[in-house]
């Protein structure tokens, strides 16, 4: 895992926890969450702002595995996004969740909405192990779409059930389906999906 020293705490920080932030005249410093919710807390007039660090929860899918979450914090002028994630070599990977908030919300009422929306995400499991490799379950999916280093051409990688599946495997699941049709809807991440 890549530390990162915060140029306002001076704490070294786990890269993921750090945001660069740019202000006039000053350029941009990397700052870890904390120090960066206080800078916006700072600017937006949101002191009373209170930053709260949430350790690390487990909690344990349909499937019966367990999944680490960490959650981070941040202070995006007048919202409050809480995001709870899993790590993966010391990066974040598997399945996300964020929750949108007002700066003046009780930051425990947030923790408690995100966790719920997790428990629901982790009850679920729209992919199955069949005969050639992971299938639909039924006839939903709900994933995100991420980044793919290791494919040639621009294609997403997809999240689903906090996998990573490739643009190609999930191309081959949707074969199952031939003849079918479809509908695709994207929301942001905080929605409800
Ligand atoms: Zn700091």
């Amino acid at each position: 895992m890549r530390q990162v020293q915060c140029e306002g705490c001076g704490e070294s920080t786990p890269d993921y926890d750090i945001v660069s932030y740019g202000t006039t005249g000053q350029g941009y410093r990397d700052l870890c969450s904390r120090c960066f919710n206080a800078e916006v807390a700072k600017h937006t007039g949101h002191e009373s702002f209170a930053n709260v660090s949430f350790e690390p929860i487990w909690m344990v899918d349909r499937a019966g595995e367990r999944h680490e979450f960490h959650f981070q914090t941040r202070l995006l002028g007048d919202v409050v996004a809480l995001d709870a994630f899993e790590l993966r070599d010391g990066s974040p990977a598997g399945y996300r969740f964020q929750l949108v908030g007002q700066p003046g919300n009780d930051v425990f009422v947030l923790l408690g909405r995100l966790i719920e929306k997790m428990r629901r995400a982790l009850s679920t499991q729209h992919l199955t192990d069949g005969e050639y490799g992971l299938q639909i379950a039924d006839r939903t999916v709900r994933g995100r779409i991420e980044w793919d280093d290791s494919a040639a051409e621009r294609t997403p990688l997809i999240v689903v059930d906090g996998q990573e599946i490739s643009w190609e495997d999930f191309g081959r699941m949707l074969m199952t389906f031939e003849g079918w049709q479809f509908k695709l809807e994207i929301s942001d991440p905080s929605e409800k999906l």
